[in-house]
C-alpha cells in the first residue's frame, strides 16, 4: 500500500530525512518512534504534500501511484488520512459543513453516492457518540477554541467518517493526557481491518500500550535504524533512545 524508498527531504535547505525506507501493507499497524528532532513530523508533512518540504531523492508509492506527484486533495480523496500534531483551525466554517464536504469528496472518488443531509447527520451523530463528543461541536467552527482533548476527539471523528485506506497519525510528544491517548487508541483500534493500514508516529511508548502495533520502527537522524515487533517499543521504554543513536553512529 505504501512504499517509501530511500527518501531524502530538506526543510529550508537543511537535510532532515536521510534515506528513509518503509513498506506498509494493508491490514498492518506500524509505529514509528524516535527521539525529538529525528524527523518524525517531517515524514508526515512530506507524505501530506506540504510544499515547504522538498524531496531531494527517493520515492513514495501509494497504491501503485507516485504519491509525490499527487496533489494534496488527491491524496485525501484517494483514502490517505493524515492527523497532525497541531490540527488546523478553520474559523467561519462549521464542523458539520467541513466534515460533510470531506466525506462526500471521498465518496465521490470511490464512486459512491453523496450522503444527503439526513444520512450524514445520522452517521456523524453515531460516530460522535462513539468518541464522546456533544452535538454542539457540529455547529462550531472547525477546531476553533477546542481544547486539546476536543481537538483529538474531532480528529478521530474525521478519521472514522472518512474511512481511510491508510491513516497516518503524528501524535504530540507531550500534553496528551491518558484520556486523549485512549480516544486516539480506541479510534485507531476501531479502524483496524484487513483492507486498511495505520501508521502511528509517536515519541512515547505509552500510546502503544493501547494500540498494539504489528511493527515498530525507530527513526534516528532521518533514517529508520531499527525495525522489529512490539517488543522493540518496550525495549525503548526501558532503555531510552540513547543506545539507538550509538548504534546508528557505529553503523554509519
Ligand atoms: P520530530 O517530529 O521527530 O521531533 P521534526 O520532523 O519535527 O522531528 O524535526 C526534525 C528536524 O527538522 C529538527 O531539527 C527541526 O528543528 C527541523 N525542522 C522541522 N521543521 C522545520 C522547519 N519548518 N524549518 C526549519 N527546521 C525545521
Ligand atoms: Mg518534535
Ligand atoms: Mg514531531
Amino acid at each position: 500500500m505504501l512504499k517509501i524508498n530511500n527518501l531524502h527531504a530538506t526543510v529550508e535547505d537543511k537535510a532532515i530525512l536521510n534515506g528513509l525506507s518503509l513498506n506498509v501493507n494493508a491490514g498492518e499497524v506500524h509505529a514509528i518512534m524516535g527521539p525529538n528532532g529525528s524527523g518524525k513530523s517531517t515524514l508526515s508533512q512530506v507524505l501530506a504534500g506540504r510544499d515547504d518540504y522538498t524531496v531531494t531523492e527517493g520515492s513514495v508509492e501509494y497504491e501503485g501511484q507516485d504519491l509525490l506527484e499527487m496533489s494534496i486533495e488527491d491524496r485525501a480523496r484517494s483514502g490517505l488520512f493524515l492527523a497532525f500534531q497541531y490540527p488546523i483551525e478553520i474559523p467561519g466554517v462549521s464542523n458539520a459543513y467541513f466534515l460533510k464536504a470531506a466525506v462526500n469528496a471521498v465518496r465521490k472518488h470511490r464512486g459512491l453516492p453523496e450522503l444527503d443531509a439526513m444520512d450524514f447527520l445520522q452517521r456523524v451523530k453515531a460516530e460522535m457518540k462513539a468518541v464522546g463528543m456533544r452535538e454542539e461541536f457540529l455547529y462550531r467552527s472547525v477546531n476553533e477554541g477546542f481544547s486539546g482533548g476536543e481537538k483529538k476527539r474531532n480528529e478521530v471523528l474525521q478519521m472514522a467518517l472518512l474511512e481511510p485506506k491508510l491513516a497516518i497519525l503524528d501524535e504530540t510528544d507531550s500534553g496528551l493526557d491518558i484520556d486523549a491517548l485512549k480516544i486516539v487508541a480506541d479510534g485507531v483500534n476501531r479502524l483496524r481491518s484487513p483492507e486498511r493500514a495505520l501508521v502511528v508516529i509517536t515519541h512515547y511508548q505509552r500510546l502503544l500500550d493501547y494500540i498494539v502495533p504489528d511493527y515498530v520502527h525507530v527513526l534516528s537522524k532521518g533514517r529508520i535504524v531499527r525495525s522489529g515487533g512490539r517488543e522493540l517499543a518496550l525495549e525503548l521504554e526501558e532503555h531510552g533512545y540513547g543506545w539507538i543513536d550509538e548504534e546508528a553512529a557505529k553503523g554509519a
